[in-house]
């Protein structure tokens, strides 16, 4: 655990009590204050009870007088679509509002570190897509030569549970653009912006919101390295306003399918399945990706040059970097190959929730029978329709699947439900397609979570391929 810094004597409140929650009022326990909790669900009251802490309706007249500070977790809206209660009234009494990786970033860094041979270092990551895997290979390059690494934010542990780093660790983050909208302090030493596409604007106000949430990465601390993804204009002008000129390498730029050779001070590109890193024009470095079994498509090819800038930025080298690819082993839900049976290949993408992942599913597979549906996202499924080449059907799912059917430009079939869906795909399947649930779609119509659809999704396959 990492104790709260400087709150010491101090009352502060913590809004929500889930598994980032508790952290919270643990970590500040440990720094010796008192936290004053509150959650709407009595059971997670109860749960903090438990613990020995105080619990406080925030709302009422009065509750903020004794209270230095709020901290709000990151499933709770602190502005749009509108405010919660709670946070209103602290802004209403002018108490500071942050999150989880505030606290963090005040914290981590403490006075033993003077004794180390080498700091501790952050890396923290960002965007709309590609996050977890950026993450989750880095702390796989890092861990393949050896050096201390924790994941911690949305993948891993919460930020405040980690143990203090040693000397040479690293911290690898993944924040989301809620946490990275609110947190009083953002200090990392590298940070990572992988890509923008539409994703969560109810709670951002639209696109200008979501991009300034993940912007304040890069403008409050200014870490030692900028790595932006260049391949949309957000990204390409938050590279032009963070660099002195095009040959400032303390921003690296990244890109899938751009050959970025002219000019600019650090570069990492994917192209054709070839990684090459440039520094000052010239190339340093050049890594095959098509055998590298773990990172299948463009996209992925994208948080590959992702983490090998990130690993490149703490001065790992070349070799160990691409040793370290091939024995990268995926995440869960994301482009994971479940079976190869009778030359149809099973993937599971359920974490595919959006329009944009869905799209680089959709171009990473060949002959695809696609498995897709669930809660549309604001913003509609246009954007779909120039990725749906490989596509031999759709089978649809979800509540609403006559209805998200009828937006493809693809034959589709209204299946409703995983099993007809896993049913009708596999029975239509032949040698050399690819049955690919990549749904463009939240699943909360019909599951608890994306992990939840996916592991239904494989439940299904490998049930019927034992038949
Ligand atoms: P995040 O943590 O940002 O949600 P993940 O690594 O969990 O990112 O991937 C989320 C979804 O996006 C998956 O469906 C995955 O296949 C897809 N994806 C992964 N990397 C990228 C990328 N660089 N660009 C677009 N989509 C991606």
């Amino acid at each position: 655990m990492i104790p709260v810094e400087g709150v010491q004597g101090q009352k502060i409140a913590v809004l929500g009590l889930g598994r980032s929650g508790l952290a919270t009022a643990r970590a500040l326990r440990a720094g010796e204050a008192e936290a004053i909790c509150w959650d709407d669900n009595p059971t997670a009251r109860e749960k903090a009870e438990a613990e020995g802490f105080t619990c406080r309706e925030l709302t009422r007249a009065g509750a903020f007088d004794d209270i230095s500070a709020l901290i709000v977790s990151p499933g709770i809206p602190h502005l749009y679509p509108r405010p919660n209660p709670v946070v209103r009234a602290a802004l209403v009494a002018g108490v500071p509002v942050d999150n989880d990786i505030g606290l963090f970033f005040r914290s981590v860094a403490t006075s033993e570190w003077d004794e180390f041979d080498t700091p501790p270092k952050v890396i923290a990551v960002t965007g709309s897509n590609g996050k977890s895997t950026t993450v989750a290979l880095i702390h796989h390059i890092l861990d393949h030569v050896g050096r201390d690494s924790q994941m911690a934010g949305n993948i891993g542990r919460g930020v405040l549970d980690i143990d203090p780093p040693r000397d040479g660790g690293v911290v690898v983050l993944e924040l989301s653009s809620y946490q990275t909208d609110l947190a009083r302090a953002l200090t990392p030493d590298v940070a990572v912006f992988t890509n923008l596409s539409p994703d969560h604007l109810d709670r951002h106000a639209g696109m200008g919101g979501y991009f300034a949430a993940k912007r304040r990465l890069f403008a409050e601390g200014g870490p030692d390295r900028a790595i932006i993804g260049v391949d949309e204009d957000e990204g390409l002008f938050l590279a032009g306003q963070l660099s002195e000129g095009m040959g400032d390498d303390r921003v690296i730029r990244i890109s899938s399918g751009q050959k970025l050779t002219e000019g600019a001070g650090w570069t990492v590109f994917a192209r054709k399945g070839f990684l090459s890193e440039y520094r000052k024009g010239r190339q340093a470095a050049s890594i095959d990706l098509r055998g590298v079994k773990g990172l299948p498509g463009a996209h992925n090819h994208q948080n590959a040059c992702a983490a090998y800038a990130a690993t490149r930025a703490l001065g790992l080298a070349p070799k160990v970097i691409e040793a370290a690819m091939h024995s990268y082993p995926g995440l869960p839900h994301r482009s994971q190959r479940i079976a190869e049976v009778g030359g149809v290949v099973y993937v599971n993408d359920s974490k595919a929730t959006n329009v944009d992942s869905a799209k680089k599913a959709l171009e990473a597979f060949k002959k695809i029978r696609w498995i897709c549906g669930g809660l549309e996202k604001e913003g509609g499924l246009e954007g779909l329709k120039s990725s749906t080449g490989e596509v031999l059907k759709a089978y649809v799912i979800g509540r609403e699947a006559a209805h998200f059917a009828m937006q493809l430009n693809v034959e589709a079939e209204v299946c409703t439900t995983m099993a007809a869906a896993v049913a009708r795909a596999m029975a239509e399947a032949g040698e050399g397609e690819t049955v690919l649930l990549a749904p463009a779609a939240a699943s909360f119509d019909q599951y608890d979570s994306f992990e939840k659809r996916g592991e239904d999704f494989i439940a299904e396959v490998t049930g019927r391929l034992k038949e």
